[in-house]
């Protein structure tokens, strides 16, 4: 059988539990969204969306305030273009009004992060926000890994060199844990580009961003974790695919979304 294409979620998943890769990427079955992946699917949205904002108003004088409505109003617009799946996530009034406020708060910080930025560069503000302006959720393919992945932001550095950078939602600000995942970015892009990205991270915005240098470590790790996957994915027999039995099924206010399919416990 052909290799299956895999990306930095399915592998994660894997590594997690391969009886849940089976459910979701070999039976792919649905399941109803949670409230971290919508919430996180908006972020994404008025990030990606920001960027394209009429700055014709705004100056060096006014621009923190200005940003902060900007991403407000984005924020709104996102959340009702969300709004059916919203729906399915069966959210209480105040649980919503606790999420959209939880969320323009992470993307103030952000915000803060990037007037930091704009602060320190040179020339009009236009000119500021057009150098820090990165290529946005850009889908990466590689034939030679079989691997695919959506980046979020491409970055330029000033000395001509990339830097790739992820957003995440999450309140653990470990880079170790998505060690993983960029060095699966720097391999895409690596293979359509011919150069490597000098630093991949991650944009913690309940936090500050933190990135690391691409090196051979981080690159041949990632390519052993796709090969292993690759190697553990070739069948659709269920018995090739063993639950793994943790804390992560079930716990104290959510479980996994096959955990009624999968009666780990039975
Ligand atoms: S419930 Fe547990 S064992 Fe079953 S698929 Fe999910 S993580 Fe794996």
């Amino acid at each position: 059988m052909e290799k299956r294409v895999q990306s930095p979620s399915s592998i994660k998943t894997y590594k997690q539990c391969p009886r849940k890769y089976y459910y979701s990427y070999i039976l792919k079955l649905e399941s109803p969204p949670n409230v971290h992946q919508v919430r996180g699917n908006i972020t994404h949205s008025v990030l990606e969306e920001f960027f394209n904002i009429d700055m014709s108003k705004i100056t060096l004088d006014n621009y923190p305030a200005h940003l902060k409505l900007v991403v407000q109003q984005l924020l709104l617009e996102q959340w009702k273009n969300y709004r059916e799946r919203l729906e399915l996530v069966e959210l209480t009034k105040e649980q919503e009004i606790f999420y959209f406020e939880d969320t323009l708060h992470m993307l103030f910080n952000w915000v803060d992060l990037f007037c930091g930025k704009i602060q320190r560069k040179k020339g009009t503000f236009q000119e500021r926000f057009a150098a820090l302006t990165p290529m946005r959720e850009l889908l990466f393919t590689s034939q030679a890994y079989h691997i695919k992945g959506i980046i979020d932001a491409i970055e330029n550095n000033e000395d001509g060199s990339v830097r790739i950078m992820d957003y995440k939602t999450s309140s653990s600000q470990n880079i170790n844990e998505h060690l993983l995942q960029l060095g699966i970015y720097s391999l895409l892009y690596h293979d359509k580009h011919g150069v490597l990205p000098k630093q991949v991270g991650i944009y913690f915005l309940k936090g500050r961003e933190s990135c690391v240098d691409v090196n051979e470590k981080l690159l041949e790790q990632a390519k052993k974790e796709i090969e292993h996957v690759h190697s553990r994915t070739q069948t659709e027999d269920v018995n090739h695919y063993p639950k793994q039995v943790s804390g992560l099924c079930k716990w104290s206010t959510g479980q996994c979304e096959h955990y009624d399919v999968c009666r780990p416990h039975d």
